[in-house]
């Protein structure tokens, strides 16, 4: 093990992809997982914590990596459109939209292009290399590192030779593990049999992570080590929030065989920090009528679906994203037009853009445009300058501050998503309830997420074994800075500001 040249404990990192907060807590009390709670009472639990927007897996979880937003991650969602290259780029999502532009394509953006080239900030695995500590991380989809590791899955070998995607190798963390496509030991855990789909059948689920999880603390790997798991988040796009809290018995299961590698939970606690937390959280659906299909739109010529471009006469390119969807508008195409003529329609909830340095957001209860600024500060303390109606974003103001309602931290979040070409010109949340779907067309049936509500917005966050003034991150921005200061390696705050 690389030993940090302070007493700084190593971290470990569980990522539980999608988790809702209110599942994890009445699970909890319950006593359905007796892990996490054992973590809970030990350390500190934050209900409240807040993803950011889009609240979407890949723009999540490079948030947590690289504590940004997606305008300066550059990950925006799980599709957007690259108007350089005139195409939409596609990292996976549904199924359908994996068979639709083809695995391998999927594959490519997921694995290769997002971390490669499209990933804007560093990630905490290249910030704390630099500062001499080494990482380990297991599945999670955003991991560029320092370290290169090649391929190992013969299948995806074959492909490599006819394929003008894939590539050799990957640049991740000193330990990077990936079911049987990437794994920077043997472990003998890998090339057990299994079904279905490019993903699965490379070995890469839950039961692996916690596998490889329970590895890296027995043997003490590395000072930062992130573990991800992600089948919560399917279970309730598919079967809903019960089902969803009864899949937590499992991850708590995986939980504590990560735990028994170090004897336990305090013995864990004793050698490591350790954080817990889901990337953003779920919004059920309504049983009939939940799809807001945006391939039409009056008085618009639109273009969408996975092989959207902007045509000769086409006015947009329509990328939905779960629960919020990205509008790119051809030139003299007024933002706030489409705005108009969008919300208030069937679950549509919000519209936002950027214009002339504010951010603008219209729901059927007002507008109101904002830029940081004199004015009331939100309760992370930025100041904003408002103008028009607090009320369009469910804002609460008294006292030169203000208090957020169903929209958590969203003028951060807005601010956030708009500042840059990748989410478009308008972006939209829907109504909870309601989702614009998949890229393909499809849309998922009983959760979805995306959206700047509470319901998708909201996360978990336990934090254990920190030090006094350590305190838990209540944004899932505020990770990675906590994590670069555990280790005396931390940025300046001014660096972050947009
Ligand atoms: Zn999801």
């Amino acid at each position: 093990m690389t030993t940090p040249t302070d007493t700084r404990k190593p971290v470990l990192l569980l990522v539980l992809d999608g988790i809702r907060p209110d599942v994890l807590r009445s699970a909890m009390e319950a006593g359905e997982t007796p892990n996490l709670g054992a973590l809970a009472d030990r350390g500190e639990a934050v209900w409240d914590a807040v993803s950011v927007f889009p609240s979407i897996t890949p723009a999540a979880t490079a948030a947590i990596a690289t504590g940004e937003a997606p305008a300066k991650s550059g990950i925006v969602g799980h599709a957007w459109y690259d108007e350089r290259e005139r195409r939409v780029v596609i990292y996976g999502a549904m199924t359908e939209t994996v068979m639709a532009t083809g695995p391998i394509k999927v594959f490519h953006n997921n694995v290769w292009r997002m971390n490669r080239d499209d990933l804007h900030a560093a990630t905490l695995f290249e910030t704390l290399h630099d500062r001499g500590f080494d990482g380990a991380c297991v599945n999670f989809p955003v991991r560029r590192g320092p370290h290169t590791h090649p391929v190992r899955l013969k299948t995806v070998g074959g492909y490599l030779k006819g394929s003008r995607y894939l590539g050799p190798s990957v640049e991740g963390p000193k330990q990077y593990f990936m079911g049987d496509l990437f794994y920077s030991q043997e472990t003998g855990f890998n090339g057990r049999k299994a079904s279905g789909g490019v993903f699965r059948s490379a070995g890469i689920n839950d039961e692996y992570a916690a596998r490889i999880g329970a590895m890296l603390v027995r043997e003490r790997s590395a000072p930062f080590n992130l573990v991800y798991f992600f089948k919560g988040d399917s279970i309730a796009h598919h079967h809903g929030l019960e089902a969803q809290r009864e899949w937590l018995r499992t991850a708590d299961g995986y939980a504590g065989r990560i735990f028994a590698a170090a004897g336990g939970v305090d013995g864990l606690l004793e050698d490591y920090a350790v954080l817990a937390l889901s990337d953003h959280g779920h919004a059920p659906l309504l049983p009939g009528r939940r799809h807001v299909d945006l391939r039409r739109i009056p008085d618009l010529k639109v273009s969408s679906g996975i092989k959207a471009r902007f045509g000769r006469n086409d006015d947009a390119v329509v990328v939905p994203n779960g629960r919020s969807a990205l509008l790119y508008l051809a030139d003299g195409i007024a933002r706030e037009g489409v705005a108009e003529s969008l919300v208030g329609r069937r679950g549509v909830d919000l519209a936002a853009w950027s214009g002339g340095g504010w951010a603008n957001a219209l729901s059927s209860t007002g507008g109101l445009r904002f830029r940081p600024g004199d004015g009331p500060r939100d309760p992370f303390g930025r100041s904003w300058e408002l103008e028009g109606d607090p009320r369009a974003l469910d804002l609460d103001l008294a006292g030169g501050m203000f208090e957020y309602g169903d929209y958590p931290d969203a003028l951060e979040r807005l601010w956030g998503c708009l500042h840059t070409p990748r989410c478009g010109d308008v972006v939209l949340s829907a109504t909870p309830g309601y989702t614009f779907g998949e890229v393909s067309g499809g849309y998922h049936k009983a959760s979805d997420h995306g959206s700047l509500h509470a319901e998708d917005s909201n996360v978990f966050v336990l934090a254990a074994g920190f030090t006094v003034g350590e305190a838990a991150p209540r944004r899932i921005t505020d990770v990675a800075p906590m994590l670069l200061s555990h280790f005396g390696a931390g940025r300046p705050a001014e660096e972050r500001v947009l």
